[in-house]
């Protein structure tokens, strides 16, 4: 079949029906053809995703300012900058104050939302401190910020209690849906089961939040069966939000040793943009983040991202003195930004693509809406 055939075919007005039948609608040599798509193949299937999310969700950029709450880590993925067998930078944790000074540093700019990342602990002490942070930021303005969580594997309980506390989104990207690879890109022990990892997907989503996964994108040992599989994995689980960017080699880690073996970074740029423009017309309702990672590989990497399907950027509101230190890889764009220079900077390269910030709003994932 070819680009115009399968695009036709996996359309959105054809996806509801498709969706309405209970099939997929589309197969997974359908999703690799589209992912080898270059030239004017490549370009069809851009301008057909934008298309999709024109008419799904409007010209709309949402916003959650990044809060990294700390780099201590008890976990050593083998691609993580700041796993925990990295001795060679300072490890912090933002006190009680300067995390409330973000988020209401989010609300006077408009971000409608915050999102709370760090390093991963499990900790009865952790737990708790996050419960407390999560109930002082929904104090702001009488609850106005939304609030998101990427802070990784945790026991239902420990969910419940953030969810409960106000938290209404989470962020756990599966990394790679296929085992195999993700044992190539973990070390294979109690501490990053692949099984686990799946079991909390699910338990976020049972939960009631709004639930985002994801991929890294040009990681050594992943084949375009792997990504149409990771796709795939998305559709089934029916998330809500989707996170994708290219993967960045450390020197700190141990995949640095395949820097040469990988796509390079043009090409892993590419591809996730054929990642993200293909989800879209497979998810056309979902909140989908034009990752941070884009934009440190292609100085225009976020607003590519847009232009292809993407809704969501999350604008950096760490204070300055902890950004170098919570490199999960180098170079990473933006470290030295101030938030109202990030602000202006976004409106007007937003306004270069025809898209807009939607300011004030919890910019939440319709296709979540619309479910629940
Ligand atoms: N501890 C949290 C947050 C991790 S950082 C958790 O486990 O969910 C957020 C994301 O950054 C990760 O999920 C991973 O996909 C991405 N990331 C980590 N190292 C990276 C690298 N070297 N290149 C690109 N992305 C990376």
């Amino acid at each position: 079949m070819n680009i115009t055939e399968i695009l036709n075919k996996i359309g959105p007005s054809t996806l509801r029906r498709a969706q309405g039948s209970g099939t997929l609608g589309y197969t997974k040599e359908d999703l690799k053809t589209l992912l080898a798509a270059e030239g004017e193949d490549k370009k069809l299937l851009f301008a057909k995703a934008l298309q999709s999310k024109l008419e799904h969700l409007d010209n709309y950029v949402h916003l959650r300012g990044l809060i990294e709450y700390s780099n201590v880590c008890t976990k050593y993925c083998l691609y993580c900058g700041v796993r925990s067998k990295n001795p060679n930078f300072e490890r912090y944790t933002l006190s009680d104050e300067e995390v409330i000074e973000c988020a209401k540093l989010a609300h006077e700019l408009g971000y409608g939302s915050v999102a709370l990342q760090s390093g991963e602990r499990s900790d009865a002490a952790f737990v708790d401190k996050i419960t407390y942070l999560v109930q002082e930021i929904k104090k702001i303005d009488n609850g106005s910020l939304g609030i998101t969580l990427s802070l990784g594997e945790q026991t239902e309980e420990t969910y419940r209690r953030w969810f409960e506390a106000g938290a209404h989104r989470y962020l756990l990207r599966i990394e790679a849906s296929n085992e195999e690879l993700y044992y190539k890109i973990h070390p294979r022990d109690e501490k990053h089961d692949f099984q686990t990892r799946l079991n909390c997907i699910d338990t976020l989503l049972k939960l009631g939040y709004q639930t985002g996964t994801g991929v890294m994108v040009g990681l050594p040992f992943q084949t375009l069966d792997d990504l149409a599989d990771d796709l795939l994995f998305f559709k089934q689980k029916d998330v809500a939000m989707v996170g994708m960017g290219p993967f960045i080699p450390h020197p700190d880690t141990p995949l640095w040793q395949y820097r040469d073996q990988i796509p390079s970074a043009e090409q892993r740029m590419e591809l996730t943009l054929k990642m993200i423009a293909t989800l879209r017309l497979m998810m056309p309702e979902i909140n989908m983040v034009a990752a941070t990672a884009n934009q440190t590989v292609d100085p225009q990497g976020r607003e590519k991202a847009i232009a292809v399907g993407a809704n969501v950027i999350m604008p950096n509101l760490t204070p300055n003195e902890f950004r170098e230190n919570y490199l999960i890889y180098p170079d990473k764009a933006c470290v030295n930004d101030k938030p109202d220079q990030c602000q202006t900077c976004l409106d007007v390269r937003l306004a270069a693509i025809g898209h807009k910030v939607l300011y004030n709003a919890w910019g939440d994932s319709v296709a979540f809406t619309k479910k629940h």
